[in-house]
């Protein structure tokens, strides 16, 4: 078999590696805009969860990762300048082109080809294949030719955010509040090497026009940041890999699959970073992928009607988990009205599905201290 694969993100070097390994006969290429190390963005989490999973469905990459990961047990809160210590939320992170190397590097060894630097300007380069796998993220080439044939919807969040990195390891997944004179900001920080770690600052939409962001340069818009968080970052600057002002995107895709193209991981749905399981979910969708093709070996459209039916129902619960969870930020200045206690539990039963009992035996101590209070 001939399998193209637009995009090497997680996703398409996942799939490329996976599939070549399991079968040495077919030839998969990888088609990958960027250079071998460039990538977007800065670190991404797993939760204990994610990686729970991972090992299960496929130890050898997990075991490939997780050496390479920071990992914690506990998330902090700090709201009013009170530090809210949430324990038993573990998660473990990455450095997103560390990932990708380490992906990369293995696909390479099974023998798939991956040329980098190779932009999928239509789908008709693809002439050749029996199979197009879309792994070219949010504004897949593959998906965008055939929009009404996939059913895709999209709409955007409210809230404007951007992706910045800082030379400065903070010891947990952590959500810093800040109010200031243009209205509230908070910011998702976490280490993904000793040294450095992700920053992400996120406020409403009236807030960034208070301030002025609208119509600041990117340079600007940074410097600002780093003043805002001045005391998170302990007077550390921002770093920017292309971090503009984003409102996140909801993607889906009533229809998984056309014809012989086949969307997964962000060309296919997005789910938000407050409960980080993007790069997750776009690595299970391609284990589902694989085992589809392989249980419906001679029938193409057959395997990803299979592959579209035995994933949907477990995607749908973990996006509407991650929509959920973005509400929560919709409004997250209305939360800051409570005490910092109060706000962690608003925080923590944001899904709708953490009830007390739920929350005593995730988090012991945070409960204990709230119930106390
Ligand atoms: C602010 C933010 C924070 C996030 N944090 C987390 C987190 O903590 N944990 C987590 O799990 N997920 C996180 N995510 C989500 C995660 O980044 C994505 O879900 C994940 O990268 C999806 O992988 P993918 O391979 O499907 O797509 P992508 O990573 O987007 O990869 C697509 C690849 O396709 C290439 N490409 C695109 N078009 C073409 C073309 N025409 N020709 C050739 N190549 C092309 C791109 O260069 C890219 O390399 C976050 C996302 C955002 C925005």
């Amino acid at each position: 078999m001939k399998i193209a694969v637009v995009g090497g993100g997680p996703a398409g070097l996942y799939f490329a590696t996976l599939w070549k390994q399991r079968h040495p006969d077919s030839l998969v290429r990888v088609y990958e805009q960027n250079p071998p190390d460039a990538t977007f963005g800065f670190g991404v989490v797993f939760s204990d969860r994610a990686l729970e999973f991972l090992r299960g469905d496929d130890p050898e990459t997990h075991d490939l990762i997780t050496p390479e990961m920071q990992t914690w047990q506990d998330m902090t809160l700090i709201h009013r300048g009170e530090t809210v210590t949430i324990d038993g939320v573990g998660f473990s992170s990455i450095g997103r082109l560390k990932l990708l190397q380490l992906l990369q590097a293995r696909a390479l060894a099974v023998g798939a080809e991956i040329e980098f630097e190779h932009v999928v300007h239509a789908i008709d380069e693809l002439d050749w294949a029996d199979l197009i796998v879309a792994s070219d993220g949010l504004n897949s080439v593959v998906r965008r030719g055939f929009e009404g044939d996939f059913e895709t919807s999209l709409s955007y969040l409210p809230n404007k955010f951007a992706w910045y990195g800082v030379e400065k390891p903070f010891n947990s997944l952590t959500q810093t509040f800040v109010e200031t004179e243009h209205g509230p900001f908070n910011a998702h920080h976490y280490r993904y090497t000793s040294e450095m770690s992700t920053f992400i600052v996120e406020c409403a939409r009236e807030t960034w026009l208070n301030a002025g962001f609208a119509t600041m340069s990117d340079e600007d818009s940074r410097a600002l940041c780093s003043e805002i968080f001045a005391d998170a970052l302990s007077g550390k600057p921002l770093i920017a890999n292309k971090s503009n002002w984003r409102n996140f995107p909801l993607l889906w895709n009533d229809r998984w699959s056309h014809l012989n193209r086949v969307l997964v991981g962000d060309a296919l749905h997005t789910a938000h970073f407050s409960i980080g399981s993007g790069t997750r979910l776009a690595l299970e969708d391609v284990i589902a992928l694989v085992a589809a093709m392989e249980a419906v070996p001679d029938d193409m459209t057959g395997a990803l009607h299979r592959y579209e039916a035995d994933r949907r129902p477990i995607v749908e619960k973990i996006v509407a988990a991650a929509t959920q969870s973005a509400r929560w930020y919709e409004d997250f200045a209305t939360h800051m009205k409570l005490t910092p206690a109060e706000f962690g539990y608003s925080y923590m039963t944001r899904s709708g599905r953490v009830d007390d009992d739920r929350l005593r035996q995730l988090a012991p101590r945070f409960m204990e201290q709230y119930e106390a209070r």
